[in-house]
């Protein structure tokens, strides 16, 4: 594809890098950057969600007949690098780019009327229901059970590792409607209520210290019917279009070489304890021209991703890729914040948010304070999603056919 950017792109550019220094709160930038997380809390999400909202541009992965901006791919990575820039929170994908897009194309009329409308506006939030304790790479071997019953089903079974279901209204959930037929061919999409008597949730922090995932269990929980995405038994199918969409219809790139270019001015400035500062040493120039050439690599993937989106083409298993790549890049930046701070990147504050008045004082500057909480939370990158293991199984299969 071509990737000199034209006058036009270059004014959206413009626009969108004016828009941000006008309407980007320094406190929203603050929490942003001492976010250990990819996953944002609402305090900040929220209120860049809806200054966004406000603008229309807060749905870019949406067609425009259902309320996305319809931005062709290069302006939609030129909106991502301009926020990643700028430290804007990151927005939450649940309902922007995990659920929205799937009810615009599966959805009826009325699921798109009901749900679309609280996504761009951030007054329902929503939570993944795909793992289960016993099934999370083998996700078709799910247990979770709905029964119909007249105009609803009840569902029983458990969810686990499921991203911000405290905060959830709505869950997008896997279920077996059909236990006789195959593992695949039995399974319905189906969206719940979070707000009823049939669903708990118990929190698990991780040994990062973070509240991001629950258990969540479903007793006799229920929905409407008309709430089912697609047919009976097409839930697979809609999964799997989900799981491109989160793999690979992102842009990792421009966060990663933001924090690349972070972590140089910070090696430019951290003194070696020797001889100069810590970037001037060979072996940390050339970890970090590393990084930077492999997301750059990246990023142009991830480019040729959204210009197939835009052709209407579905990316395919190259999302695995994406994935994969994006994940190793993410956690080699974080080894190396770590090894650049030395013993001051060792500390890890039980308390959150690391940003605003009640944030813990750090040993040194909050850059060293947060490079062990997102260290160990950036371990997560490898598993969620689709493991490591699990994205070369797909590709060994279904790119180099082996
Ligand atoms: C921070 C975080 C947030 C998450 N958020 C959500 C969410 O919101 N909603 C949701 O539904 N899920 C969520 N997940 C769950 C995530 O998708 C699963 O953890 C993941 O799919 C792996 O499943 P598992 O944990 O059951 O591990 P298992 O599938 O039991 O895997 C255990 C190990 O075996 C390896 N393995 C398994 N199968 C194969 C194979 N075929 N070939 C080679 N190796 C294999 C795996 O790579 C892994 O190392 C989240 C996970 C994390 C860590």
């Amino acid at each position: 594809m071509n990737m000199d950017l034209s006058p036009e792109d270059l004014a959206f550019r413009d626009e969108v890098r004016a828009f941000l220094a006008a309407h980007l709160p320094e406190r929203l930038r603050e929490g942003a950057r001492n976010t250990p997380s990819v996953f944002v809390e609402p305090d900040i999400g929220d209120e860049w969600h809806r200054l966004l909202h406000a603008r229309g541009w807060v749905a870019y992965n949406w067609p425009a007949e259902d309320g996305g901006t319809g931005w062709d791919p290069v302006k939609r990575y030129l909106f991502e690098k301009e926020c990643a820039l700028a430290d804007a929170p990151a927005l939450s994908v649940l309902g922007l780019k995990l659920i929205g897009p799937v009810l615009c194309r599966y959805g009826t009329p009325a699921q798109k009327a009901r749900f679309l409308p609280p996504i761009l506006d951030a007054s329902e939030k929503w939570c993944q229901g795909y793992s289960e304790p016993g099934a999370g790479s083998d996700l078709a071997s799910l247990k979770t059970r709905a029964v119909r019953q007249g105009d609803r089903y009840v569902i029983n079974g458990s969810k686990i590792w499921t991203t911000h279901a405290h905060y959830a209204d709505w869950m997008f959930c896997l279920v077996r409607t059909d236990p006789d037929a195959k593992p695949q061919a039995g399974i319905s999409f189906l969206l719940v209520p979070m707000k009823q008597p049939g669903i708990t949730i118990r929190p698990i922090v991780t040994h990062a210290g973070d509240h991001e995932v629950n258990q969540v269990f479903l007793d006799n929980a229920e929905t409407l019917v008309e709430h089912r995405v697609g047919e009976e038994g097409q839930g697979w199918e809609i999964a799997k279009y989900l799981l491109e969409n989160e793999r690979g219809g992102s842009c990792a790139a421009p966060r990663l070489l933001a924090d690349i270019e972070g972590l140089k001015r910070v090696a430019e400035s951290e003194p070696s304890g020797t001889n100069g500062p810590l970037g001037a040493q060979d072996s940390l120039r050339r970890r970090l021209a590393r990084l930077e050439l492999e997301a750059l690599a990246l990023e142009t993937t991830e480019l040729r991703i959204l210009a197939d989106l835009a052709q209407g083409r579905r990316p395919g298993p190259q999302t695995s890729l994406v994935k994969l790549v994006a994940a190793n890049i993410r956690q080699a930046i974080d080894e190396l914040a770590v090894d650049l701070f030395g013993p001051l990147g060792l500390q890890l504050p039980p308390e959150r948010p690391l940003y605003g008045n009640s944030a813990p004082e750090p040993v040194g500057s909050r850059e060293a304070q947060l490079a062990m909480p997102a260290y160990l939370n950036g371990r997560a990158w490898t598993i969620f999603g689709g493991t490591n293991e699990v994205q070369k199984g797909i590709i060994a299969k279904q790119v180099l056919g082996l």
